[in-house]
């Protein structure tokens, strides 16, 4: 069966897409730590990030790397703090998150409450620097 993110990425459940390829496809987090907080996955459905074939994870770090430089022009912010977790949803994926304090990246806090229209906003602002 498909993951949720595999759908995502097809378009069968909506999300906030920030930038896709032929193999890669970001969109933003429903639950941010901080706006602007951006999942990269690749369209291959791998559950663990170190199982992926190596051309896969290359791809996908340089993916990932430039959905990083357009959400730090995007989100004013220090760092663009990078995670892999992968707990809940078993499709290899990347966290961007903007950080002001290592704080930020504290997966155990409470999640932004953003309204739809501010996460279009946002989407669209990162969306607008991918070079
Ligand atoms: P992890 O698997 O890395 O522990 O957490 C999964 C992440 O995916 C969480 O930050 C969660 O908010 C996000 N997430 C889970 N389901 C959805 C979804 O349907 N849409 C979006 N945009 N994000 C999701």
């Amino acid at each position: 069966m498909a993951t949720i993110f595999s759908k995502i990425a097809a378009g069968e459940i909506p999300s906030w897409k920030v930038a896709e390829d032929e193999n890669y496809y970001a969109f933003l987090d429903i639950n941010p730590l901080a706006e602007g907080h951006t999942l990269v996955i690749p369209k291959k459905e791998v559950d663990y990030i170190f199982d992926l074939d190596d051309d896969t994870y290359l791809g996908l770090t340089a993916f990932a790397k430039k959905v990083a430089v357009a959400l730090k022009k995007a989100i004013p912010c220090k760092r663009i703090g990078v995670a892999v977790l992968g707990m809940e949803v078993p499709h290899t994926h990347i966290h961007l998150v903007p950080l002001q304090s290592e704080r930020d990246l504290d997966f155990t806090k409470e999640k932004k409450q953003l309204s739809p229209e501010r996460f279009k906003e946002i989407a669209e602002a990162i969306a607008a620097n991918i070079e």
